[in-house]
């Protein structure tokens, strides 16, 4: 081991040992929980992550329980975590390791990578912190981390990948990578951090370039994300106590979930006029006593939505082009919705 890393590895450990957090995954080695929470955390924060992290692990405490629930299951599990494709493949994994590996999660680089969700990141974040392997793990956080620490400018994009994969290599000890690993994580998460880093409490500080040059804050690149405003229509149509729903396809975005029927406003349309028509077009039927029921704004992906909601009543029976159901207030838990239906529900559940 280099000098280089050995004081590199020393450093981050004594700083990982006096402030790390204490999160539920991280008072286990039990593989299959790792695996679960590195699943979880991609592209959400870990105050979101912590009750779906322990609320799923009270349901599924291994992964004979994952394979065996229903999709259903897994995806009301999910709810409002977004990105579902991680619980369906996270639920296709759980069979396959069932089916080949006895119930066990493979310690090898070449039978995870074979698992479903298992890309370079999820591979190398369950050999090295369950198996303390020696893999190097980039997310978001390592890569800012490390674009200061070499000085290297640009945009924080996977283009950067080779040369930090290069650069950790050089500066990971042999033994204990499930610390290092968290620890540099950890680092990336609360002192250098994407806004305003504190660099003056960093373990990394004296040989940090962008530190040296003063350039800690333009490194890496900020892209500001552009949203795409819409706005939609959504009907909350009952009868006799129970509420219409519709399953989206199996194909595409949050494929299999359930919602309310509705859609984009389009020209000049008032909500309750593109209301009148998506239910034409989309449930051939006509569409009764239209009453306000809220508004909410709704984030997701690239869009900033806007739900105008009513409730409403159907003349005629409702023709979907998929499966749906008349569901009393009792059923919507047995249905996983994406977070913009699941915020209606909750009002509907609120006006007992
Ligand atoms: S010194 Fe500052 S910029 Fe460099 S790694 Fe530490 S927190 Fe990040």
């Amino acid at each position: 081991m280099s000098a280089q890393s050995l004081s590199f590895a020393r450093r981050l450990n004594s700083w990982y040992r006096r402030h790390a957090r204490d999160l539920p995954w991280r008072q286990t080695q039990d593989p299959y929980k790792i695996w679960i929470s590195e699943v979880m955390l991609q592209q959400t924060t870990v105050s979101a992550v912590i009750p779906y992290y322990e609320k799923w692990i009270r349901r599924f405490p291994d992964i004979r329980s994952v394979a065996a629930a229903g999709d259903q299951e897994i995806l009301k599990m999910w709810e409002g975590l977004g990105y579902y494709q991680r619980a369906r493949n996270l639920h296709k994994a759980a069979r396959m390791i069932v089916g080949e590996y006895d119930g066990q999660l493979p310690p090898r680089a070449d039978d995870l990578r074979r698992l479903p969700g298992f890309g370079p990141y999820t591979t190398g974040a369950v050999l090295s912190i369950a198996f303390d392997q020696r893999h190097p793990i980039i997310d978001a956080n390592v890569r800012r981390v490390f674009m200061r620490w070499l000085g290297k400018e640009g945009p924080p994009t996977t283009v950067q990948d080779g040369g930090i994969t290069e650069a950790l290599l050089e500066v990971m000890p042999q033994r204990n990578l499930r610390t290092f690993n968290q620890a540099l994580m950890e680092l990336g998460a609360l002192v250098c951090k994407n806004k305003e880093p504190l660099c003056h409490m960093c373990p990394l500080h004296n040989d940090c370039r962008a530190y040296a040059s003063g350039m800690q804050e333009i490194i890496p690149l900020r892209e500001k994300k552009e949203f795409v405003e819409l706005d939609v229509a959504i009907a909350v149509a009952s009868r006799r106590g129970r509420y219409f729903i519709q399953q989206r396809s199996a194909q595409g975005l949050l494929a299999g979930l359930w919602e309310f029927p509705g859609g984009k406003l389009e020209g000049d349309e008032t909500p309750t006029q593109a209301l009148v028509r998506e239910l034409r077009e989309e449930l051939d039927v006509e569409a009764d006593e239209i009453v306000p029921f809220m508004r909410t704004r709704h984030f997701y992906t690239r869009f900033r939505v806007q739900l105008h909601v009513f409730t409403c009543r159907f003349r005629g029976e409702p023709r979907p082009a998929g499966d749906h159901r008349w569901i009393s207030k009792s059923g919507f838990k047995d249905y996983p919705m994406p977070s913009g239906s699941a915020k209606i529900v909750d009002k509907i559940l609120k006006q007992c």
